[in-house]
């Protein structure tokens, strides 16, 4: 029978901690991030309100920094700027996408690395890399949340063949360093990879974070796999819809990640739990 792994789950049992842990370090001062959001994208919009009620739920403060879609270059430098100076902050994160004018900016670098909990630059992205991650560092929060995922539902890694899709600096590039220093053998895909279906296949887990709605089926997948659908979409009844096609694959693998309530929710609580780091380090060393 195929097990169902929900971030549910995994958040009703840690939930308690976090608010526990938040309590503690708000004896000091209350944990503060600011999500900085560029437009109107409903999508983000919606994506930054679930973390705030998260933080909020948890005891920390969020605050929402909107602005226009049309802001400059140099005024969101300056915006930015403020927040990794101000020292009631504790971590801060740049809602993507950005509009164009932004994209000449070096983004992942802006936010320095003692308040970046979305752990984009490149010094938190370097422990990963140098497999120097230790309890208090700031590992990027979708794939955190899929390691805690595993570790929680006690799904093997060492050893195994893990296939990954999608290399983005948020997703695929982090995982296939997690996934190496846990000693899995990782193949990493993308749009130019030949073979995909038969490069899925020899997985022992497969992770896919491509953003086109059902792509994968059961041609892609075996009996004895793990799928992590990390893909968001909208199906052509605009519904949210993964990479994978649940119907179709979910009673022909080992264990799969439903979409929505699988590694979503899992992001959101890996943002507060690096927030929690990010007040810790700050609040205690001053
Ligand atoms: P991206 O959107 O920046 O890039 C997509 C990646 O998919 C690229 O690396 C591309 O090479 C690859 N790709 C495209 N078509 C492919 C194909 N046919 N075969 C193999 N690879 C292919 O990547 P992203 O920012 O990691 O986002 C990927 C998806 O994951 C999106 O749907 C996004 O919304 C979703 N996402 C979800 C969460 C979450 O918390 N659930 C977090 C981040 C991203």
């Amino acid at each position: 029978m195929t097990t169902l792994i929900k971030a549910k789950d995994y958040i009703d049992q840690n939930l308690d901690r976090l608010i526990k842990e938040c309590a503690e370090i708000s004896v000091k001062a209350i944990p503060f991030l600011k999500v900085v959001l560029v437009g109107d994208n409903p999508a983000s919009l919606s994506y930054v309100r679930n973390k705030k009620a998260l933080c909020e739920k948890v005891g920390a403060k969020c605050e929402i920094v909107h602005l226009d879609t049309n802001i400059s270059a140099e005024d969101f430098s300056n915006k930015i700027m403020g927040i990794n100076n101000d020292n009631e902050v504790h971590g801060c994160i740049i809602q993507l996408p950005i509009p164009h004018q932004l994209k000449k900016l070096k983004i992942y670098e802006m936010i320095k690395p003692v308040k970046d909990v979305d752990g984009f630059g490149s010094f938190n992205v370097s422990k990963i890399y140098k497999n120097q991650v230790e309890s208090d560092s700031l590992i990027s929060c979708t794939p955190r949340g899929i390691m805690n995922l595993l570790k929680f539902y006690k799904i093997e890694i060492s050893g195994k063949r893990v296939v990954i899709l999608g290399r983005s600096h948020i997703v695929g590039k982090p995982l296939f360093h997690l996934m190496t220093n846990e000693d899995a053998t990782v193949t990493l895909c993308h749009s130019k990879t030949k073979n995909l279906k038969t490069i899925c296949k020899s997985a022992d887990i497969l992770i896919s974070a491509i953003g086109k709605h059902k792509l994968i089926n059961s041609e892609f997948i075996h009996k004895e796999m793990t799928v992590i659908d990390v893909g968001i979409s909208l199906d052509e009844h605009g519904k949210i819809s993964g990479d994978v096609d649940f119907d179709d694959v979910k009673e022909k693998v080992a264990t799969i990640t439903p979409v929505p309530g699988g590694v979503g929710p899992m992001t959101v609580f890996s943002l507060v739990e690096n927030l929690l780091i990010t007040a810790k380090s700050q609040i205690y060393e001053n």
